[in-house]
C-alpha cells in the first residue's frame, strides 16, 4: 500500500487544501519584497475560534471577488499588467481559502472546527470553480498579447485558457450554470467520502498480551492491558503496520486487516456510485466519452487508452514474476503448514519478513533502532541543506493548528523561499495517510509558498524514541520531496502553476526519485544513529536491506497495477454499468496472484478514488521516470550539490510552467524511457 499516499497540492477542484489568515488585517498585504518580516500569519493560526477563521477567510474570498471585478473593469487595452497580473492575485487569493480550508478539515483538533472548515472549503471551490465558468473572465484574458511575453507567461496563458475551456466556459449560459452546480455538489461529495474514512477508525479487542506475540518490545510497552486484561488496537498505521508484519498470531492479523479493509464500509459504497455517477454526467455534458477521457486528457499520458496501455505493459512486465514471488511465500508458508495450498493477504507482509529474514538475513527490526524519529527528521532537514545550499529555521512565532505541530523557515543565502509545516504524528479524526497539503501557492511578489506535510510516525510523545520503521522513513522522504518541489517550483510570478502544479501524472516523479536517498548508506550514516548508543547504522545492515528490498518487487508493482486498474476501470465507462465491489473483486485476480480477501471492500477507504480519480497510474508512471532521473545522479555522493542544483533549477524551480516532457529531456539530455525502470524490477539496482 506504500504508494497509497497523495499530495493534495494541485487538486483543482476537488480537493483543494487552503488557510486563513488570523492577521484578519491584511495577510496578504505585506508584498514579497517586505522579506525581512517574513510571511504574514496564514489565517488558520492556532486559534480555536472558528468565527475568527471564518471572518478571516471570508475577508480574503471579497478580495479576490474585488480583484475579478477590478479586473473586468478596465477600459481600453488590456495588458498583462492591467489583466493578466490582477487576475493571478485574485486567483491566488480565493485558492489561499481553498487550500488552508481543506487542510484544516482534515487536520484540525477540533471537530467543530473541522466542520467550519469544510463549509468555508465549499464556499471557496465554488468561487474558485464559478470563476472558471465565467465568460468574461476567460474574454478579458483571451485578449491579452502574451507574444512578447516570456516563456513561463505564455506556457501559463495557454494554460488558464485551456483550462478555462475544459472546465466548460464555451458552453452556453444554462449549461454552465447547470456545471457549476455540479461542481458545487461534488465538492460535497468528495468531502462525504473524506470524512467516512477519517471518521472510521476501527478497533478491535485483544483478549490478552499473549496474543501480541511476535511484536516489538516498545510496541508492547506501547499497548499495555486494560483494567479487564484486554488490548485495544486500531486500524491506523502506528498500530496496522506492525501487527500486520510481525505479529505471529494469523487470526489476529486477519481480524485488523479485515476492519482495515472495511474501513468506511458500508457507507463509502453509496458516495463512491454518487461521485462516479456525478463526474459521467459532467463530462457528458463537457463533451468527453466517460470522466476517464476528461481527466486524462491535459496529463503526459494524454487518453485514457493510452493510461489503460501503461497498465496492460506493467501487468504483462510483473505478472508472470509476481507469481514467482507468491511461490516463494508459499513454499515458506508450507514450512509452517504442509497442507497450505494459498498465502493470504493478511499473511503477506508476515511471510515476506520471515523470508527476507532468512533468505537475506535481513529483519526490519534491526533496522528500527537506528531511526528514532527526531534523529530522521533533523537528518532529513540537514540532507536537503546540503545537497540544495539551503537553510531551515525554526518559525517559532508561526500559529499553528495544534501544539504538536512545527513550523520552519527555508531560506536560501539571504531570500527567505517559503515556510512549512510538520504535523507528523497521528491524533484523533485526523487525516491518516501521509500528504503534502497546500497553504499557499507562491507567487513572486504577492506570497510566500507554504505548505505542510501531515503524516502519521510514531514518536512525538516525551520519554519515547519513536522508532520507525524503515518504510516510515521512505514515506517521510517522499512526502518532503513533494513539499520541497512546492518550495523550489513556488517562486514563479503565477500562482495557478506554482509549486507543484505540473501535470499530475509527473507530480510523483520528484517524490518517488527522493526514496531513493534513505536506501543509500553514506547517506543514512549521515543520521541513523543507534537511539541507546549512537553508534551509525552499519554499511552491511544497508547492503542486507537493500538485498532484502529487491525480493517481491514484482508483487508489489503488480499492487500497485490492480490499485491503478481500479481506479481506470471505475472512471472509464458509464456508472451503470460499474458496481465496485465487482469491479474489485473481477480485477484483482487479473493482476495479482495474492487470493482476494472476502467480505472486504477494499474501495471505500481507497481516498485516492476522490482526489486522483481515474489517474492512480501516476504512481508507477512518475516511478518510471524518477527511476531515469536518478540515473542522473552520482550514485557515489549524493548529498552533492552537483546534480542536485541542476534538478532543481532544470525540474522543480519551473513548477508548472514547462511540460514536464521538456523538463525531464532537458535534465537527462534526452527523452526519459523505462530501462532503468526494469531494471530496478529486475532487481538489478
Ligand atoms: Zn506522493
Amino acid at each position: 500500500m506504500r504508494p497509497r499516499r497523495s499530495t493534495r497540492s494541485a487538486a483543482k477542484y476537488f480537493t483543494l487544501c487552503f488557510t486563513l489568515s488570523l492577521a484578519l488585517s491584511t495577510p496578504h498585504a505585506s508584498s514579497a519584497n517586505g522579506r525581512s518580516a517574513g510571511p504574514p500569519a496564514p489565517f488558520f493560526a492556532g486559534s480555536p475560534d472558528a468565527a475568527t477563521f471564518r471572518a478571516s477567510a471570508e475577508a480574503e474570498l471579497k478580495q479576490a471577488q474585488e480583484g475579478i471585478n477590478r479586473m473586468l473593469g478596465v477600459q481600453g487595452t488590456r495588458t498583462i499588467a492591467n489583466t493578466l497580473e490582477v487576475y493571478n492575485e485574485a486567483v491566488a487569493r480565493g485558492e489561499n481559502v481553498a487550500y488552508q480550508s481543506g487542510l484544516l478539515e482534515a487536520v484540525h483538533p477540533d471537530s467543530a472546527y473541522r466542520a467550519m472548515a469544510e463549509e468555508l472549503s465549499q464556499v471557496s471551490n465554488k468561487f474558485v470553480d464559478e470563476l472558471s465558468l465565467n465568460r468574461e473572465v476567460y474574454d478579458a484574458l483571451k485578449s491579452v498579447d502574451v507574444s512578447k511575453a516570456d516563456p513561463a507567461t505564455r506556457y501559463f496563458m495557454m494554460r488558464t485558457l485551456r483550462d478555462f475551456r475544459r472546465a466548460g466556459v464555451d458552453k452556453d449560459e444554462a449549461t454552465r450554470k447547470v456545471i457549476a452546480a455540479m461542481y458545487e455538489d461534488l465538492v460535497k461529495t468528495g468531502q462525504d467520502f473524506g470524512r467516512n474514512i477519517r471518521n472510521d477508525s476501527r478497533k478491535i479487542l485483544v483478549k490478552s498480551a499473549a496474543e501480541l506475540d511476535g511484536l516489538p518490545e516498545d510496541f508492547l510497552k506501547a499497548h499495555p492491558p486494560g483494567p479487564d486484561g484486554t488490548i485495544t488496537l486500531s486500524i491506523e498505521t502506528p498500530d496496522y503496520a506492525p501487527v500486520i508484519r510481525y505479529a505471529k498470531s494469523g487470526e489476529l492479523r486477519r481480524r485488523l486487516m479485515h476492519e482495515a479493509l472495511n474501513r468506511a464500509y458500508p457507507a463509502n459504497i453509496e458516495v463512491l456510485d454518487s461521485l462516479l455517477a456525478k463526474r459521467y454526467r459532467l463530462a457528458r455534458i463537457l463533451g468527453y466519452g466517460t470522466w476517464a477521457d476528461y481527466i486524462t486528457e491535459d496529463k503526459m499520458i494524454g487518453t485514457a487508452k493510452n493510461a489503460a496501455d501503461f497498465i496492460a505493459r506493467l501487468n504483462d512486465t510483473t505478472l508472470k514474476r509476481a507469481g514467482e514471488e507468491y511461490a516463494v511465500y508459499l513454499k515458506r508458508k508450507q514450512e509452517d503448514d504442509p497442507t497450505a495450498t494459498q498465502v493470504n493477504r493478511w499473511e503477506m507482509s508476515y511471510y515476506g519478513r520471515l523470508i527476507r529474514k532468512r533468505d537475506f538475513d535481513f529483519d526490519p527490526q534491526e533496522v528500527r533502532p537506528y531511526f528514532p524519529f527526531d534523529r530522521v527528521k533533523q537528518g532529513l532537514l540537514d540532507v536537503t541543506s546540503k545537497m540544495y545550499g539551503i537553510t531551515y529555521r525554526p518559525a517559532a512565532n508561526a500559529a499553528v493548528w495544534d501544539p504538536s505541530v512545527e513550523a520552519y523557515e527555508v531560506w536560501d543565502g539571504t531570500k527567505m523561499l517559503g515556510r512549512f509545516y510538520f504535523d507528523l504524528h497521528p491524533r484523533p479524526g485526523k487525516y491518516n495517510h501521509a500528504a503534502k497539503f497546500t497553504v499557499r501557492q507562491g507567487a513572486r511578489g504577492i506570497q510566500f509558498a507554504e505548505h505542510a506535510l501531515v503524516c502519521n510516525f510514531p514518536g512525538g510523545k516525551p520519554g519515547e524514541p519513536g522508532l520507525m520503521e524503515h518504510s516510515d522513513v521512505q514515506t517521510f522522504f517522499h512526502e518532503y520531496g513533494h513539499l520541497l518541489h512546492a518550495i523550489f517550483g513556488g517562486q514563479n510570478a503565477w500562482a495557478p502553476v506554482a509549486g507543484t502544479a505540473t501535470e499530475r501524472d509527473f507530480v510523483e516523479a520528484p517524490s518517488q526519485m527522493f526514496e531513493e536517498w534513505i536506501w543509500d548508506p553514506a547517506v543514512l550514516r549521515t543520521f541513523a544513529r543507534h537511539h541507546q548508543t549512537g553508534e551509525p547504522i552499519p554499511v552491511e545492515l544497508v547492503q542486507k536491506m537493500r538485498r532484502a528490498d529487491a525480493f517481491g518487487r514484482a508483487l508489489s508493482t503488480a499492487t500497485q497495477a490492480f490499485y491503478s486498474a481500479v481506479s481506470l476501470n471505475l472512471y472509464n465507462r458509464p456508472p451503470d454499468r460499474v458496481n465496485t465491489d465487482a469491479t474489485v473483486a473481477e480485477l484483482e485476480p487479473k493482476y495479482t496472484p495474492v487470493p482476494t480477501m472476502t467480505d472486504t471492500h477494499m474501495q471505500t477507504s481507497f481516498g485516492h478514488l476522490d482526489g486522483y480519480s481515474a489517474y492512480y497510474y501516476t504512481y508507477s508512471w512518475s516511478l518510471v521516470i524518477s527511476k531515469d532521473m536518478f540515473s542522473a545522479f552520482d550514485k557515489k555522493d549524493l548529498l552533492s550539490p552537483n546534480a542536485a542544483k541542476r534538478y532543481r533549477e532544470v525540474v522543480l524551480a519551473p513548477g508548472g510552467t514547462r511540460p514536464a516532457r521538456e523538463m525531464v529531456r532537458e535534465f537527462l539530455g534526452r527523452d526519459y524511457d523505462f530501462q532503468a525502470f526494469d531494471a530496478w524490477l529486475a532487481g538489478k539496482n
